[in-house]
């Protein structure tokens, strides 16, 4: 027979509701305590289980009946369930059954404990339940501690990992959150952008028209200097309104939709060429197009754009030294084509790779090569805006090869 101690330890409160700390937030790691239900109409049986599982760093809830245990069941989460199998009324089996039919506690590991004779069809009424163990008494206490110390420690790492995940979810939900707030005020600086490149663009186009009256019809009342001055502050208004312009078209790329179609390399390089036709011929640039270039899913509109600020600066950033080459090919990553275009001008250090992609970044003066440092960051964003990238590689004095990579039309 079972021991009974004479002294009982005392018991963590044994209706103590699961750990959830006020603010909903859940627990810190390690802090978490399951609870057991002990289910049994014996006072006297109950104490000594209590007594044999106090060691265990759980709660223990005691029920008289199985009516109580189900009552209890609704209020909170078990680790396990110590069940007695002859009770008045509803008994274990019967109990068992409800407790299965719970969704919340279909689960709940079960284990019988009962002082009825060791009949075969006990114990398999027993496991068709889907209880776990089924004990005898007397019941050996460091066997069924051990038992029960199992499904504490499982339940214990499940609750770990359901908060753990619970913490993840929202710190997800909170990161879009933030992205959506990101998003929003990033469009409003946009539209903030565009509204003020658009609306500086008049005065200065006043500016530009009275400077450039100064210079064509009062130059004979002026002198020298004051020629000078007019032509440059000329020379300056066409300056500004050529970066707000850039500016617009960067606003314009950066918010507007980008419907992709299938585009073939080839023809639109064709056309982006013919455009610059006579330098190319007047400066004898060699031009390779190593086909087949193949075709992607881009914006056509942004796609010209892209390549004629490539091909422009293949054009611009050319070395005193030697002919002028440009070559154009692609090469395929899985579900990307990567169209490349090279020349052997006079490339770019490494340290700037990164920043020419920036808006406004150049690494030359206007007067050695004009230009207003948009055509790249208009590249990059555009490739981003059509699911791709762009990049370079490129060395100082060695040429430069500027890549976009976009998504396969196949
Ligand atoms: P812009 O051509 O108006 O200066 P970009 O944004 O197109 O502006 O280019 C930014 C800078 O990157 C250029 O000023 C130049 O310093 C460098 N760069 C761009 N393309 C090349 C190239 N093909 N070879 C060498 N440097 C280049």
């Amino acid at each position: 027979m079972i021991a009974y101690p004479t002294t009982l330890p005392v018991a963590a409160d044994p209706v103590a509701p699961l750990p959830v700390p006020a603010n909903g937030a859940p627990s810190p790691p390690g802090t978490f305590v399951p609870n057991i239900l002990l289910v049994d109409d014996r006072p006297d049986k109950l104490l000594a289980l209590e007594a044999i599982l106090a060691r265990l760093n759980a709660n223990l809830v005691k029920a008289r009946s199985g009516k109580e245990a189900l009552r209890l069941l609704l209020q909170q989460d078990f680790a396990v369930i110590l069940l007695d199998v002859s009770m008045p009324g509803m008994d274990g089996f019967e109990t068992a059954a409800m407790i299965r039919q719970r969704p919340r506690t279909e689960h709940t590991p079960i284990i019988f404990i009962t002082a009825i004779g060791n009949t075969r069809d006990h114990i398999a009424q027993g496991y068709s339940l889907r209880a776990v163990d089924y004990l005898n008494t007397p019941i050996v206490p460091d066997v069924l501690r051990t038992k029960v110390s199992v499904f504490v420690d499982l339940h214990r790492q499940t609750e770990l990992i359901r908060q753990q995940s619970q913490q993840v979810n929202e710190l997800n939900r909170a990161l879009e959150e933030r992205i959506r707030a990101l998003t929003s005020a990033n469009q409003e600086l946009e539209a903030f952008n565009y509204s003020i490149a658009h609306d500086l663009r008049a005065p200065l186009r006043s500016m530009g028209g009275f400077a450039r009256a100064l210079v064509e019809d009062e130059s004979s009342a002026m002198s020298e200097s004051g020629r000078d001055y007019a032509r440059r502050i000329l020379r300056s208004a066409e300056y500004m309104d050529k970066l707000l312009l850039g500016m617009l078209t960067y606003s314009r790329l950066a918010r507007s939709e980008l419907p992709p179609h299938v585009v073939d390399l080839e023809e639109i390089t064709a056309e982006t060429l013919a455009l610059v036709e006579r330098e190319v011929r007047e400066r004898s640039v060699k031009v390779e197009i190593l086909s087949p270039l193949g075709r992607v899913l881009a914006h056509p509109v942004t796609m010209r754009q892209i390549l004629a600020n490539l091909i422009g600066n293949s054009l611009k950033f050319t070395a005193p030294d030697r002919a002028p080459l440009l070559r154009l090919f692609t090469t395929r990553a899985p579900g990307f084509v990567r169209l490349w275009i090279e020349d052997n001008g006079i490339g770019i250090a490494p340290q700037f790779h990164e920043r020419i992609f920036g808006l406004f970044q150049r690494l030359h003066d206007s007067q050695t090569y004009p230009g207003t440092g948009i055509g790249l960051a208009l590249v990059r964003k555009g490739a981003e805006r059509m699911g791709g990238r762009a990049g370079v590689e490129s060395e100082l004095g060695q040429g430069s090869r500027f890549w976009v990579e976009l998504p396969a039309s196949e």
